[in-house]
């Protein structure tokens, strides 16, 4: 099976997941090389070798923005801060206890993978503004499938980066983690549902190309009604 990212707008980049991968966006812009959400790692040559074709590499980039810690989101830092000095931007929530050792919000454990320590030095919150050249990113806090989880509004292109909160079809982040909270997913939602944007680029699944607020209307309704809330 091929995978490649697919140009979603002028400088941004979209990649569906392999295997237990998150789903990656690049984004390159002026002299930033973004990856927002890494993988598990275990596709990292594969990953770098898609990155070239695109003119860039895993070594060259300046910034991961993470859209919660999951593990099949951060892994794939590791390898990657092994080569390089990127930049490590997360939700305060995550980030401050991984900054002191704490990797419990990470799943590693669960899923028996052994997470050095690292550092996040870009603790989000809501409202932080990123900018990387053209691209200017607004977090909005969205927890409920995570403590810390975030969508990033990527300013003047309507495309909204859901990570593991939205996915398309109705569907949802699941809340059974720890740190997973349905009502809060559900506000979330509701939040997310009121926002204007046209594209979705979720943590897994197929982006939401066309019409994407309807489909986080639909998500919306259907969290709502399963959790009775
Ligand atoms: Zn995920
Ligand atoms: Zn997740």
């Amino acid at each position: 099976m091929i995978h490649l990212f697919d140009k979603i707008a002028d400088s941004i980049y979209f990649l569906v997941s392999r295997s237990f991968d998150s789903n990656i966006t690049f984004i390159q812009s002026g002299d930033y090389h973004v990856l927002v959400d890494a993988g598990t790692g275990m596709n990292y040559h594969a990953l770098d070798k898609d990155l070239q074709g695109l003119g860039s590499s895993l070594s060259q980039l300046t910034d991961i923005v993470l859209t919660h810690s999951h593990i099949d989101h951060i892994g794939g830092v590791i390898p990657i801060v092994e080569s390089g000095n990127p930049k490590i931007h997360l939700h305060k929530a995550e980030g401050e206890p991984i900054n002191e050792g704490n990797m419990s919000q990470t799943l590693s454990d669960t899923f028996g993978v052994d997470l050095p320590p690292l550092k996040i030095e870009g603790l989000l919150e809501e409202g932080s503004i990123l900018e990387f050249g053209d691209i200017t990113m607004q977090v909005y806090h969205t927890p409920g499938h995570s403590l810390g989880s975030i969508c990033l509004d990527i300013l003047e292109t309507g495309i909204l980066i859901t990570g593991d909160t939205l996915f398309p079809g109705g569907s949802f982040g699941r809340t059974d983690f720890p740190t997973g909270d349905e009502r809060a997913l559900v506000e979330s939602l509701r939040r997310i549902s009121e926002m204007t944007f046209e594209i979705g680029l979720p943590g897994h699944m197929n982006a939401m190309k066309f019409n994407a607020k309807k489909s986080a209307l639909a998500s919306y309704q259907m969290a709502k009604s399963m959790f009775r809330l």
